[in-house]
């Protein structure tokens, strides 16, 4: 994800032949704005961490872990190192190892798949729907004795159809274990992200709805049990300080990241509030432009309460748009330009192109527009004038 804090200030004028333009560029996100609503809770704070003397885990984290559980509505949030960590402590947590398969979608950051290999088991892609999400009916076509978990991703900021999936995987005993990296806040007929699941793993990286100033992340959880194994492995497998029972990692959460995420977690409702009313005022500008057949909007799955981490529309001719727009100082992006089947660190997997066709054509026409707690009306305006005018500059091309 791009991080680009721009300003105005930073941006020279643009020479347009007839006329001096200003525009600042449009970044695809703007940590910059965070961190000046937060800095002044954030940074008397900070000093008083570097004062105590206490860097990792300790009061800070525990206040955070309580903290985003209770937002959350799980029972344990366990503050982990990264994201990525938060999904393979979850599989570890589990007995997940060797010779077993973890169900994962084609759709995703590669993390999804990677925790996977680091547990030591196989993911098993499956296709998603045309609604981005892990498709119920690959899932069920793919159980077998060895698969011990499926992973929905509640990707772009919408929960899966969490439902459908516990009922696919039925009495088998199959985990069902949220990838919630692009979720923080988001809801599903009224329950948090790690609703019907074993645990959900987030991540707190900078860019996402609620980041850190830098690598951070969670497990949340209901399960007592599961929970004090998940802590223990992530503590160099220890309960009590020098007392290894096994051999675990360091994945621990800093006091520093804790207090940015404090303070961030206060304002998460609001800043998802901001993410909603950009996305309806994005489909209000761009309804006509979706009439005329130019691109598709996003879909809202039934019963979501979504936290727009990426507002995704789908076009023809992906690549020239996102490229004409970035020349036109818009931050638009990809997520992701490549299903991971297709990755070349997964080639030993033995999948090929073609295997998982709706991810693959997703993957051709997926834009992702700019998004972001401080984006303003105007902002969106240009956005869609840019998108527009790329979209038609393809029209004249073709005629
Ligand atoms: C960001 C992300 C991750 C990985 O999180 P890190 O904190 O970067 O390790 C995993 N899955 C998805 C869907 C993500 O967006």
């Amino acid at each position: 994800m791009t991080t680009n804090g721009a300003r105005a200030s930073r941006w020279t004028a643009e020479d347009t032949g007839q006329s001096i333009r200003v525009e600042p560029p449009i970044p695809l996100v703007d940590l910059v704005w965070q961190h000046e609503q937060i800095a002044a809770d954030v940074i008397p704070e900070v000093f008083q961490v570097m004062s105590s003397g206490a860097f990792v885990l300790g009061s800070t984290v525990a206040a955070f872990e309580r903290d985003f559980a209770d937002f959350s509505g799980s029972r344990h949030c366990i503050g982990v190192a990264n994201g990525t960590d938060a999904l393979e402590l979850t599989f570890r947590g589990l007995g997940i190892a060797s010779g077993d398969a973890v169900i994962v979608p084609a759709n995703t950051f590669i993390a999804t798949a990677e925790a996977v290999l680091r547990a030591g088991a196989r993911p098993v892609i499956v296709d998603c729907n045309e609604h981005t999400m892990i498709d119920a009916a690959r899932v069920a076509e793919s159980l077998d004795h060895s698969v011990r978990a499926v992973v929905p991703v509640h990707l772009y900021g919408q929960m899966a159809d969490m439902e459908q999936l516990v009922e696919t995987v039925g009495e088998s005993g199959v985990a069902v274990i949220a990838d919630a990296a692009q979720a923080q806040g988001a809801s599903r007929r009224g329950e948090g992200i790690g609703w019907l699941t074993a645990a959900a793993a987030t991540s707190f990286y900078p860019g996402k709805n609620l980041g850190a100033y830098g690598d951070a992340g969670a497990v949340l959880t209901d399960d007592d049990e599961l929970a004090s194994r998940i802590r223990r492995i992530a503590n160099h497998g220890s309960d009590l300080k020098y007392v290894h029972t096994e051999i675990g990692c360091n994945s621990r959460l800093d006091a520093l990241q804790a207090v940015v995420l404090r303070a961030k977690l206060q304002r998460l409702r609001e800043w998802n509030n901001h993410r909603r009313r950009a996305a309806s005022r994005y489909n209000e500008l761009l309804s006509p432009l979706a009439e005329r057949g130019l691109l598709q909007l996003p879909t809202v799955l039934t019963g979501n309460v979504h936290v727009w981490h990426l507002y995704v529309v789908r076009v023809r001719d992906r690549d020239r748009i996102v490229q004409a727009m970035q020349e036109a100082g818009v931050g638009a992006a990809v997520h992701y330009p490549t299903p991971i089947h297709l990755q070349p660190a997964l080639r030993s997997l033995g999948y090929r192109a073609g295997d998982f066709p709706v991810a693959e054509k997703l993957c051709s026409e997926i834009l992702s527009l700019p998004i972001y707690p401080g984006i303003t009306e105007s902002m969106q305006e240009r956005v869609t004038a840019v998108l527009e005018r790329a979209l038609h500059a393809r029209t004249k091309d073709r005629s």
